[in-house]
């Protein structure tokens, strides 16, 4: 059935845009226009003015919903038996409804404001813990991308650590293939050489500043890495081991024989297959490294009446501060995979993986046991759950067999056939396998022994944290992930208003699909023919992607902003190399831009020059023109922000690109404000040569609580031959070409149904609508607060784009008021704080988007003028600063009861807007940071350190 797209309530923009018709004319007055249009003509300059998207008609939520039925159909769900990384698992259900499916957790965001984060930042350390305890390092982070990236930073960790001036890396040949060659795309820029070495032979001669070693092996060979270990330290240089989680709860952990460093996916700890992502990857790294870690760290310190608290270690590796200097551009992980895994491992503990382990392995062993008894001959000899069988030019044909009866394996090589059990292998899996190698099921060899060396095996024990012992029960788990997730504050609440980071509400039904066994449940390296839905979906929305942006060609594969950002730079990199323009490789930034910019230049092996800004924000024109000219044979790119990052609508950008290109380099506009622009500007068509898009902001993938995200690249055509490629791409003629970005060929390919359900269910008129909604949002803030914080930055007549940047500095010089007290004061009157400090330390960035109603805005914006009311009073000598409400927030349930002695009321303290019934409580007080950076302990404190507090943990 098809329903009128025009026709309420099948119109699907209306309920994505929170304002109705009533809304916009009453903000219009307000903002002294008299229609969206006019404003818009107002604010955006017409030379950048678009013509309109080329969209299919929108189709409704039924609609969108069958038609994503019918491609996840389309997609054929065997038994991966395949291995390189990915393994099928059991997402518990308690775990997939109440973290995967639920709002509370999906529409969080990365946990800055630590005071309303704690239940996920509980969950982020259990997965630190966890990780820690599994690899026997002490300090592992809160989740990176994927396992090749991980590999990738390991390299970068190891370098800046190693006293050695080498640049050379060694690592195993039996690495997973794809892994290698995303640390072969990211070494080559920055002047590392890899070189793939043997571990069965002796290490080469030479200065090299690390290694790293696979354990299992890709092949599934468990090697005793000790001795090598030993001798790369001997050398001066660090090791880092790619290892298995599930793995590691039956072998001896690479903490335990020497290694620095441990990488890896958490992927088959609860995390569906997805075709290749999102899954969180980890890094651990021994005592001593801790300050070098890429990523989000989550540490321990303290709240104002003593409680511990949770919040995110060492803030100062941020991109935003360290710019080029950053340890990686890591920014947007992999939060909401990390959780999940994190709280497999609560529901299962120690005993429930260790037997999850042992059934692999018996099963492992009783294919290797069959095949050995009918006389082939089985390359592996000591492995956990993978074997690689030799069947001289009967590859093809044993991989034929198995997937008769629904099994796919790995073809090594024409000659070798790989076999990776896992938690899903049953008996009749391990049958069908055997029988692909024609050997007659009665002839089964159950093997009881294990094959782990005795060396090798696990002697020490992990998990005995009593979180991962008390939530065994569905009653005990439901009500743990209940517990937390109720400590936090996400859009399931209330308006997050963050810059830059277009925290919009991400419709259910655009979620969904993503639960689709078709969707869920296929294996990245699965043949062609079993993702004919997936394959049709990418090609479905790179279209529509490059039609939106104006660009060419758009590639999927970057799994985060900052990893589309490094796409794009290689690109460039790679166009102009083959030109011949080898000495090309400045990067101009203006000062304004997001901090990954500058860290991804450097990654992409580039220098630096910083472009200053005008004092109205926008890039100093003069400034530009003379670095051109300084640098003009060096010139490689300009990275631009549009609307730039102070929330406005540059009028120069036309004539920016144009002198960029005229001094020979690219232009590459950061596509992060995209909601500002679509269906009014495509970066293709002003002067663009390349963007990435955050699909995690303005293509409605929720944010995760910090991830996971997608950051495709969209290019120009000249720029098209050099978007990523992928070793193990499902088409033969992608598999070679600059390398890939991530793990898998289309990156967090199990989201990607998100977005095209977003693009699908709004067509053009309502991707456009919901453009100049965002735009009228803003505006109509900006106009609101202006009166009580002066609106540092506008464009044409005044206005801003989508989101504008409220001035506190004044307000700091005279009172003392911090941009963090307003911050912390707005949790009181139940909001998440907007972006603090960034693009303007001592400022505020609203961005309030189109998701929110009228009334939402309206109550934010009562907020801040009570809030300003609140520092006035401060001003005039009523309270002392530190005797303030705006000091002392956010208050907790527990800090209004009992004795009460402070200079305002209990009222104003938790109910400073009116007594009202739905309340947001914070379960903690403000947090010292400072405390935590000095006393860094980031895995589970002990269950007392609550209990001496009187607080329930
Ligand atoms: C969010 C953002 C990025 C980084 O994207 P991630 O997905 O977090 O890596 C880059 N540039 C701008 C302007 C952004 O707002």
């Amino acid at each position: 059935m098809t329903h009128d797209a025009s026709s309420y309530p099948h119109n699907f923009h209306r309920r994505h845009i929170g304002l109705g018709p009533d809304d916009i004319a009453k903000m219009l007055a307000e903002v002294g226009y008299s229609s969206l249009d006019e404003l818009m003509d107002a604010a955006v300059p017409s030379r950048i003015r678009t013509t309109g998207l080329d969209l299919p008609a929108p189709a409704s939520e039924a609609d969108a919903a069958a038609e994503l039925a019918a491609l996840a159909g389309r997609n054929r769900v065997a038994v991966p038996m395949i291995g390189l990384g990915y393994y099928p698992t059991h997402t518990p259900a308690v775990i997939r409804r109440n973290i995967l499916e639920d709002p509370g957790w999906y529409t969080a965001y990365t946990p800055y404001q630590p005071e309303i984060s704690q239940g996920r930042l509980e969950a982020l350390i259990n997965f630190q813990t966890m990780v820690g305890d599994l690899t026997g390092l002490p300090t592992a982070n809160a989740s990176l991308l994927d396992e090749g990236t991980a590999v990738a930073e390991a390299v970068m960790v190891m370098k800046r650590a190693s006293r050695s001036k080498a640049s050379r890396v060694l690592i195993d040949a039996d690495t997973h293939p794809q892994t290698l060659d995303v640390l072969i795309t990211r070494a080559a820029e920055i002047g590392v050489e890899v070189e793939v070495v043997d571990l069965d032979e002796p290490l080469p001669t030479g200065e090299f500043f690390g290694l790293i070693a696979s354990y299992p092996g890709s092949s599934g060979e468990i090697r005793d890495l000790e001795p090598v270990i030993q001798e790369v330290h001997n050398r001066g240089a660090q090791a880092a081991v790619a290892t298995d989680l599930l793995a590691l709860t039956l072998l001896k952990p690479p903490g335990e024989f020497g290694a620095d460093l441990t990488v890896g996916s958490t992927q088959r700890f609860g995390v569906p297959l997805f075709y290749g992502g999102p899954h969180a990857a980890f890094l651990s790294v021994r005592s001593g490294l801790e300050r070098h870690l890429p990523g989000r760290l989550v540490g321990v310190s303290v709240d104002d009446e003593g409680r511990p608290a949770y919040r995110l270690a060492l803030q100062t590796r941020e991109q935003h501060i360290r710019r080029d200097k950053a340890t990686s551009n890591i920014c947007t992980a992999q939060v909401l995979l990390a959780v999940v895994a994190s709280m497999y491992a609560v529901y299962h503990g120690s005993d429930g993986l260790r037997e999850i382990a042992r059934r692999v392995h018996a099963h492992a062993r009783s294919i290797h046991g069959t095949l050995r008894a009918q006389g082939f001959t089985v390359s592996t000899t000591a492995f956990f759950d993978t074997i690689v069988v030799e069947v001289p030019e009967g590859a093809d044909e044993v991989l034929r067999k198995a997937a008769e009866s629904g099994l796919r394996l790995r073809r090594v090589d024409s000659d070798h056939v790989g076999i990776s059990c896992s938690e899903t292998t049953t008996d009749e899996h391990v049958s069908l396998a055997v029988a692909a190698f024609e050997v007659p099921e009665t002839d089964r060899v159950r093997d009881r022994r294990s094959v782990i060396p005795p060396k090798l095996a696990r002697t020490t024990d992990f998990l005995t944290h009593p979180v991962f012992q008390e939530h065994r029960s569905e009653t005990a788990m439901l009500r743990y992930m209940r517990q937390l997730r109720d400590r936090d504050f996400a859009l399931d609440r209330g308006m997050i208003p963050l810059g830059s980071c277009t925290m919009k509400l991400n419709a259910t039904a655009e979620m969904e699909p993503v639960s689709l066994p078709g969707f869920a449940d296929l294996h990245p390296f699965a043949p062609i023919e079993d993702a004919r839905g997936y394959l049709d979906l990418i090609h479905q929305l790179e279209t529509w992607l490059a039609n939106v942006t104006g660009y060419a060609k758009v590639s999927l594969q970057p799994n985060a902003g900052s990893q589309g950002e490094l796409a794009g730079l290689l690109a460039i990199r790679g166009y102009l190399r083959s030109r011949g323009e080898v000495a090309r490789d400045v990067c101009l930034i203006p000062a304004s831009a997001h901090g990954t910019n500058a860290a991804s230049a450097v990654m992409a092996g580039m220098r630096v020059v910083v472009v200053a800004s005008d004092e109205d924000g926008t890039v100093d024109m003069d400034d530009l023109e003379e670095k051109c000219e300084q640098h003009s044979n060096q010139l490689a790119a300009i990275m631009v922000t549009y609307p730039s990052t102070h929330g406005v609508y540059e009028s120069q950008i036309s004539t920016l690109c144009e002198t960029v290109h005229h001094h020979g380099g690219q232009v590459y506009i950061d596509g992060a404000n995209l909601n500002a622009l679509l269906g009014v500007a495509k970066p293709g068509e002003f002067g663009g040569d390349v963007s990435h898009l955050n699909l995690h902001k303005t293509f409605c993938i929720p944010h995760g609580g910090g991830g996971p995200g997608v950051g495709p690249v969209a290019v120009a055509a000249h720029l098209a031959p050099f978007v990523p490629s992928h070793p193990l791409h499902p088409d033969p003629s992608r598999r070679s070409g600059p390398g890939p970005v991530s793990a898998a060929p289309f990156g967090s390919a199990g989201i990607l149904p998100i977005p095209w359900a977003y693009i699908r269910m709004m067509g053009a008129e309502g991707l456009t609508l919901a453009t100049k909604a965002a735009v009228l949002a803003a505006n109509y803030v900006a106009r609101r607060l202006s009166t009580h914080f002066p609106v540092l930055y506008a464009g044409q007549d005044g206005l801003v784009a989508h989101e504008c940047i409220l001035d506190v500095r004044p307000l700091t010089a005279a009172t003392g008021v911090s941009v963090d007290d307003i911050a912390k004061r707005l949790i009181d009157y139940g909001f998440h704080a907007p972006t603090m400090g960034f693009p303007v330390p001592g400022t505020l960035m609203v961005e309030p988007t189109e998701s929110e109603d009228l009334a939402e805005l309206d109550r934010f914006v009562d907020a801040m003028v009570r809030i300003r009311d609140e520092i006035d009073r401060v001003a005039d000598g009523t309270w002392s600063l530190d005797a303030s409400p705006l000091r002392r927030a956010p208050h907790t349930a527990t800090s209004v009861v009992g004795e009460w002695n402070r200079a305002y009321s209990r009222e104003t303290a938790a109910f400073p807007a009116g007594v009202a019934r739905d309340k947001y409580w914070p379960p903690v007080g403000r947090i010292e940071q400072a405390f935590g950076d000095r006393n860094l302990v980031c895995s589970c404190p002990p269950p007392e350190a609550f209990e001496s507090q009187g607080v329930d943990a």
